[in-house]
């Protein structure tokens, strides 16, 4: 961190973690190196003791990976302070994908007999992990409707194996958001660990340490990259001391760690993190508004729009709505992939957070084979289109979609 405060977000973005180069270079060289040397036997104890700061193996740490942990710890608790009044800190681990990171969090927290707290429409790996994965090692999840909150106060009160609170929004694909204030005041009445996968917002939009949350979590991959460059997770711990013990433990041994390449391109990205989510947001106004008045679309799913059933906690809990949506095509799976098909700038894929705006139809696409019925009831109907907008010029967006819509 820079000896002179960094009074402003996009300071933060282009200067925390960033240390002098011995050589130099304006930008902190890629470290391709799997180990680093020591002058003497003495220090390489040290090293290994924790008495001397420095790097050992590059599972464990490397200059690139810290440079970003610092940005990213930095950014989500920028304008925060905590309980004595003085700054926020928090320590950030960067792991090889969101999966990643979500693997070291759980498996750091939950052990067979816990279980974890969680609501509906959650990114499909992470339900997956919940399904798949954490069942087998005897961890449970138990889903239930968090925008009740009467219910989920009920439900862990009567179940003392309840022992963390993970919330995503908003969520991915349906844009459902939670309230975090109350939700979270409700896990610290239970003494239960909260954690927040913030990929949709960005520490710019909501800062979910700023309601007490114990972990932030992001995909990298999205917003935080921005250019669509590099798989990436990280972990943002509020208790220093937990993150270089238990969490940096099962880091090192669950061999998720991300490289210094991948490392080095989310630095750059995050340094327009303000300048490029104030366009997304504002072209993704444009788009919902352009969309709700169509003839072709029914229902339009975006936070900025007051139809949307949780408007009123996005607007309490984010900065902008993002710029993520869905919206419905009034013919269905057909009008769906016609639709794709025609559009000419914006592109077809999966992933989101992108400079480009991507737009996918699930019904075709990510969820071809999962039953009509089953994918339904997730709300991915045969006519929903999911859209990243992206942050090129507003009209080229309005007017690839009015062409492929018409
Ligand atoms: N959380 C959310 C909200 C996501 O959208 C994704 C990926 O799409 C993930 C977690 C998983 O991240 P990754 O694909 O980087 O492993």
């Amino acid at each position: 961190m820079k000896q002179v405060p960094l009074t402003g977000f996009s300071s933060v973005c282009a200067h925390a973690g960033h240390t002098q180069d011995p050589l130099y270079a304006h930008l902190t060289p890629i470290y391709a190196s799997s180990t680093y040397v020591y002058d003497s036997a003495e220090q390489g104890m040290r090293r290994f003791s924790g008495q001397e700061d420095g790097f050992i193996y590059s599972r464990w740490d490397s200059p690139n990976f810290r440079e970003v942990e610092e940005k990213v710890a930095a950014l989500e608790c920028f304008g925060l302070s905590d309980a004595n009044g003085a700054p926020l800190r928090a320590k950030a681990k960067l792991h090889a994908s969101g999966m990643g990171a979500l693997s070291t969090l759980f498996l750091t927290h939950l052990k067979a007999g816990d279980k974890v707290i969680s609501h509906y429409s959650l990114y499909g790996g992470t339900e997956e992990l919940f399904r798949k994965i954490l069942p087998q090692l005897g961890i449970e999840a138990v889903i239930t409707d968090m925008q009740d909150l009467e219910k989920t106060a009920s439900i862990i009160e009567s179940d003392p194996s309840i022992r963390m609170m993970y919330l995503e929004t908003p969520a991915n694909p349906t844009l459902r958001c939670v309230d975090l204030e109350a939700l979270i005041g409700l896990a610290k009445r239970f003494n239960l660990v909260s954690a927040v996968d913030n990929t949709f917002a960005t520490p710019y939009l909501q800062q979910p340490f700023s309601f007490g949350a114990d972990y932030v979590f992001h995909s990298t991959t999205k917003f935080l990259n921005g250019h669509g460059t590099a798989i990436g997770g990280i972990l943002i711990g509020r208790d220093e001391e937990r993150m270089r013990g238990a969490v940096e433990k099962t880091h090192r041994l669950l061999g998720a760690n991300s490289n210094p390449f991948d490392a080095f391109l989310l630095t750059q990205g995050i340094k327009t993190l303000e300048l490029r989510m104030e366009r997304h947001c504002h072209n993704a106004m444009e788009v919902a508004g352009f969309l709700d008045g169509h003839a072709a679309v029914g229902r339009v799913n975006y936070l900025g729009l007051t139809s949307h059933p949780d408007f009123e906690i996005a607007a309490r809990q984010m900065k902008h709505p993002g710029a993520m949506m869905s919206f419905e095509l009034k013919g269905g799976l057909e009008a769906g992939k016609r639709f794709i098909d025609r559009l000419q700038m914006c592109l077809r894929a999966v992933s989101l957070g992108t400079t480009e705006t991507l737009i996918c139809h699930p019904a075709s696409m990510t969820h071809y084979g999962v039953p009509k019925e089953l994918r339904e009831t997730y709300g991915i109907t045969d006519g929903l289109i999911r859209m990243s907008v992206g942050i090129e010029t507003v009209n080229d967006i309005l007017n690839d979609l009015d062409q492929a819509l018409s």
